[in-house]
């Protein structure tokens, strides 16, 4: 129901847990976040219920790293469990994911043919999934990304991290909204302006069927087709 992700010079998780708070207001029944640590490898830590269920969680177990992406759930495949909130991952790829993927039945027979073992009840796990397999025949991230995205059918906005390679992240946009936002050696992504709105006001929004390559010194735009596309920057009021 609500994302964001940060790459940067900052620890992560704290920036991503108050960003959630400010998604709140779309209603949630579950939540997590998972960061790269200092080795690049992804670490999670999620919490059914209330965000101050994932916070206590986060208190025992602290997520270090500079990388990382959030969720609040609101569940439309699955119980709303610890198993099925997100974010997904492999060894090799973290994603989150607002919306429904239509097609993920098949989707899944087809990773399943493939080997790949399923975890949770979700539609969305689906994305984690297919990345995966496109990285492990060699795939780079951003390649991976794509590929996964013109195989998914449905509404969805989705923000991806990949082991390994910190100061990267992936968002993409399909019938659900996402935004860009420009820090200083920082960059975010969001479900809305809201969510980043105390981090900085020079916000981009992606077009229906954009994704987005996000790095510490900014973004790279592309269409559905994967053109390269310019996104304007845009400043926003001051909310918070
Ligand atoms: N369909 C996904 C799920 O049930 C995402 C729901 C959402 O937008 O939060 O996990």
């Amino acid at each position: 129901c609500g994302i964001c992700g940060v790459v940067g010079s900052h620890p992560a998780a704290p920036v991503i847990f108050e960003a959630l708070r400010r998604l709140e207001y779309r209603g949630y029944d579950s939540a997590g976040i998972a960061t790269l640590d200092d080795q690049g490898v992804i670490e999670r830590r999620r919490a059914p219920g209330k965000l101050d269920n994932l916070g206590a969680v986060l208190d025992a177990r602290p997520l270090s790293g500079t990388t990382g992406i959030g969720h609040t759930r609101w569940a439309t495949h699955g119980a709303p469990n610890e198993t099925n909130a997100h974010p997904h991952s492999t060894d090799r790829v973290s994603v989150v994911h607002n919306g429904i993927i239509e097609n993920f039945e098949a989707l899944r027979a087809e990773l399943e043919d493939a080997g790949h073992v399923f975890v949770t009840d979700t539609d969305s796990e689906t994305i984690a999934r297919l990345a995966d397999h496109y990285m492990a025949r060699g795939m780079s991230p951003q390649d991976a990304a794509f590929a996964t995205l013109q195989r998914l059918e449905g509404a969805y906005a989705v923000a991806m991290i990949f082991a390994g390679h910190e100061g990267l992240m992936i968002g993409a946009r399909h019938g659900a909204p996402l935004a860009v936002g420009f820090g200083e050696s920082e960059m975010f992504l969001g479900s809305d302006s809201l969510a980043l709105a105390p981090l900085t006001r020079r916000i981009a929004y992606l077009d229906d069927g954009d994704w987005v390559v996000v790095t510490p010194e900014g973004a790279t735009f592309f269409d559905q087709s994967g053109e390269r596309v310019e996104r304007e920057i845009r400043l926003t009021a001051l909310i918070a």
